[in-house]
């Protein structure tokens, strides 16, 4: 049991910074023989990880896991600065307790401090005592044995064992409130000298118990019996934890593609290639702000009630929906999430301030704020991983308490691996690739706005990891293995090693590719593929000839108009697309026409919300809903096709009305503006426009297959969703049908065919697409050289009769097969 005499207690410090305020206390430890003087680095370090502040004016630093041999003697001593030291951008300190912990203990002691965190006046009060038995008293207090401490009860109790492996988490934690919630009985767990009010969920998380550790459940009331046997069943089955034997959550992902790693894997899907490893770094999208106070509290206590039962209905149809998708493992986040909107104590606090004068915002904010930060602090992983949970309901409560401002995003000073729910194409666009060491999302699918993004900027990416990674701890360091799919957490050291060996291997191949970069893509019978580039604005133009782009095959305009609080005017965009011709010096360059709508929203447009936006006034069809823009964009295209070889492509066409209207304007203006006929041509991503090919080619000059979009709407699998992303694969059977019915039409008609889909630079659908007749891949700047490379190092006969036989396969996976199969005989680099 720890204890706390009064020589280790400091009354009265000061210190100008953190750093000075840590070295302080760090010499009390020393000199209460707690640790050597090595710890205190490590407790400097662990401040650049994570601040250890945890609310209230109190910070509790120590040093990290792997210092712990330098602890000589577990305890704590507590440094007063009266006059606060800045511990973070949350605020001051004013106790500081210092930690040296050789095991565990330690937990006992935040979880005390979380109690003396749930009082604010009482933390104020110890921040100037001139008592040091106060602070003793108030730390002591918790800290004495529960057979000093418990008060008397009079009723039942019943002994169990807290489950294994992890002990009482969020999940079995939820279960033990659900089973109390049948009963009226008032049920008390201890734990080590604690006590949990066993329908907060909080309060059961902050007894800090872990696997197979002792519990005593206590109850009093009419049902209080029944109340333990249903708890003592629940124990007994596990509380629903899996048996340690089996503890592998994440699907196993392909082992051929997957390096032996001893870190835990976290399977999710392939977005760009490549290996990262670092700290992972949440990506926090939108600022909330709150009015600090409100005068007519009545009304703040409905507000947040009315706050708390809008989450409660998004989380409990989040949980069906992935009951249903995803199964109640992955399903029982969302429940954890209820119940701590349910948690009696957070409603109390909340209100409490509310009645203070605090308006619903704040109070809500700062209680959940100061929960969050004590379980952030933990050392136990598991319990620490909460405060994501207890961030993430608290900020879905808020919203429609708070103003919802799109924030910068905050980076830290060092690269890392970006970690997001999910990122629309305005937040990837605001990335400093500098810093971004890779991204990885919870959600997104392999056509995703994020993984064309990450293929652009040359980052690894991994997409659809589930919700469950949102739990890492900004920090804790991972590997990202674009190529596997697959994240790995707290890799080993021969992780790491094989990691970098694996880098340098992709560093060499790419190297050798670069060299030869700029020699066409013909195959080893003679066949020319084109490889272009797709990009988003004018300076990557350049880029793409520098990487041996032949001309441009996708610009994605709509990336003009992003991040910005006005369209861009005909000036602009003419200046911008001058420069893309001119940077281009003769090499084609293709315009896409705005495709807004679908996952890519444009807040100063003012679009009306809807619920299938894929399905919905996208593309082309916004053009015609706002043809003012259409027609400042078009005169722009076509002022800057007098400079050079400009082709315009129509976006999200599936009629051929369409496509005739669209063409009627471009002439219309195109006569304004007294420019010279330019080329024209569809995006093929809708399937009606498939169907309707032979018809729509006698009008245009070529077609650019979209396998992004036409893969989302020929297979109905929304291009975002991470429960369907595995099988929303561009080389399915289906989609290729597609693309042949389309080559055939477009041989018919004399026309063209392209495709700047991402399939185009994936190496199996490079060939494949070769093979059905495409003669232009437009892919992202990146994977130029070795699409190229791969081109050149197989016969187009040979691509032919893979292709061939893709279509008569059954699925994507058999078509990836027969491709690998190729490549292996060949030896190619795929
Ligand atoms: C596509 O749909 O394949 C495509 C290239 O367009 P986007 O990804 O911009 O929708
Ligand atoms: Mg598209």
């Amino acid at each position: 049991m720890l204890s706390l005499t009064p020589s280790q207690v400091r009354l009265g410090w000061s210190a100008t910074n953190k750093a000075e305020a840590i070295r302080l206390v760090g010499q009390v430890m020393v000199e209460s023989g707690f640790i050597s003087p090595g710890y205190v680095d490590s407790m400097l370090k662990r401040e650049q990880v994570s601040a250890t502040f945890l609310g209230h004016g109190i910070a509790i630093p120590h040093g990290l896991p792997e210092a712990r041999h330098l602890v000589l003697q577990t305890g704590v001593v507590v440094v007063q600065f009266p006059a606060g030291v800045v511990w973070s951008e949350d605020g001051h300190a004013h106790l500081v307790v210092g930690i040296a912990a050789r095991s565990d203990e330690h937990l006992q002691v935040l979880a005390n401090l979380t109690g003396v965190l749930d009082d604010e006046a009482r933390a104020v009060a110890l921040a100037s005592t001139l008592d040091t038995a106060a602070i003793i008293q108030a730390l002591q207090g918790s800290l004495a044995s529960p057979e000093q401490d418990a008060p008397a009860f009079e009723g039942l109790s019943r002994q169990v064992l807290s489950p294994s492996p992890h002990g009482l988490h969020a999940r079995p934690a939820t279960l033990v409130v659900e089973v109390v919630r049948r009963f009226r009985a008032d049920v008390t767990v201890h734990h080590e000298g604690r006590q949990a009010n066993a329908r907060s969920l909080l309060s059961l998380l902050r007894l800090g118990a872990r696997g197979g550790s002792p519990l005593t459940l206590t109850a009093a009331g009419d049902d209080a019996a029944a109340a333990l046997l249903a708890l003592q069943q629940a124990f007994d089955a596990g509380l629903g934890e899996e048996p340690p034997a089996a503890p592998t959550p994440a699907p196993e992902p392909e082992p051929a593609a997957v390096l032996d790693y001893e870190g835990t894997l976290v399977a999710g899907l392939s977005a760009s290639p490549g290996i990262a490893a670092g700290p992972v770094w949440a990506f926090q999208r939108e600022r909330l702000e709150v009015e600090e106070r409100a005068a007519d509290a009545a009304r703040e206590h409905q507000r947040l009630e009315s706050a708390l039962a809008g989450a409660a209905a998004e989380l409990r149809q989040l949980h069906e929906g992935f009951l249903q998708k995803a199964g109640a493992r992955r399903a029982a986040i969302f429940k954890a999430h209820l119940e701590l909107l349910d948690d009696p104590e957070l409603l109390r606090e909340s209100h409490g301030l509310i009645d203070t004068g605090l308006s619903a915002g704040a109070s809500w904010r700062r209680v959940f704020e100061s929960r969050a930060q004590a379980l952030a602090a933990m050392d136990e992983p598991v319990l620490a991983s909460r405060a994501a949970d207890l961030r993430d309901v608290g900020r879905r409560v808020l919203r429609p308490l708070a103003r919802v401002l799109e924030g910068e995003p905050t980076f830290p000073e060092h690269p890392v691996v970006l970690l997001a729910e999910d990122l629309t194409p305005s937040d990837t666009a605001k990335l400093d690739p500098a810093l971004v060491l890779g991204l990885c999302t919870a959600g997104g699918g392999t056509t995703s706005h994020t993984a064309i993004i990450a293929r652009s900027l040359d980052l690894p990416a991994v997409v659809a990891l589930g919700p469950s990674v949102l739990d890492l701890r900004d920090g804790q360091h991972c590997i990202l293995d674009g190529d596997a799919g697959v994240l790995v957490v707290g890799p080993s050291a021969r992780d790491r090693a094989r990691a970098a060996h694996q880098r340098e291997r992709i560093r060499l191949r790419r190297e050798e590719e670069q060299v030869k970069r700029h020699q066409p893509a013909i195959t080893l019978d003679g066949w020319r593929v084109e490889v272009a580039a797709n990009i988003n604005e004018a300076a990557e133009a350049l880029k793409a000839v520098d990487a041996g782009g032949e001309g441009v095959g996708l610009t994605r305009t709509e990336f003009l108009f992003l991040q910005r609080d006005e369209p861009p005017g005909e000036e602009e965009q003419l200046h911008a697309y001058r420069a893309m011709v001119r940077a281009l010096n003769g090499l084609p360059l293709i315009l896409r026409t705005l495709d807004i709508g679908g996952d890519k929203h444009v807040p100063y447009l003012s679009l009306p919300a809807e619920e299938n936006p894929f399905l919905g006034v996208r593309g082309l069809r916004l053009c015609f809903e706002r043809e003012d823009l259409f027609r400042t964009q078009l005169r722009a295209i076509l002022r800057a096709s007098m400079e050079g070889p400009v082709r315009i492509l129509y976006p999200m066409v599936a009629l051929p009305e369409e496509l005739a209207k669209a063409r009627a304007i471009t002439e219309s203006v195109r006569r304004e503006v007294g420019a010279a006929p330019v080329e024209t041509g569809i995006m093929m991503e809708v399937p009606s426009a498939v169907m309707m090919a032979e018809q729509l080619a006698r009008d245009v000059s070529f077609f650019s297959l979209g396998t992004n979009d036409l893969t989302q709407y020929l297979l109905a699998m929304d291009r975002r969703n991470p429960v369907l992303a595995p099988r929303a694969d561009g080389l399915h059977p289906a989609v290729l049908r597609m693309v042949d019915l389309t080559v055939k039409a477009a041989r018919r008609a004399g026309i063209r065919v392209g495709a700047c889909g991402g399939i185009a630079g994936d190496p199996s659908g490079a060939v494949v697409l070769s093979g059905l007749g495409v003669s232009e891949l437009s892919v992202a700047i990146p994977s130029i050289p070795a699409v190229k490379a791969l081109l050149r190092s197989i016969s187009l006969a040979d691509a032919e009769a893979v292709a061939r036989a893709a279509l008569e396969c059954g699925s994507a996976a058999e078509v990836r097969g027969l491709v690998r199969g190729l490549l292996a005989r060949k030896g190619a680099k795929a």
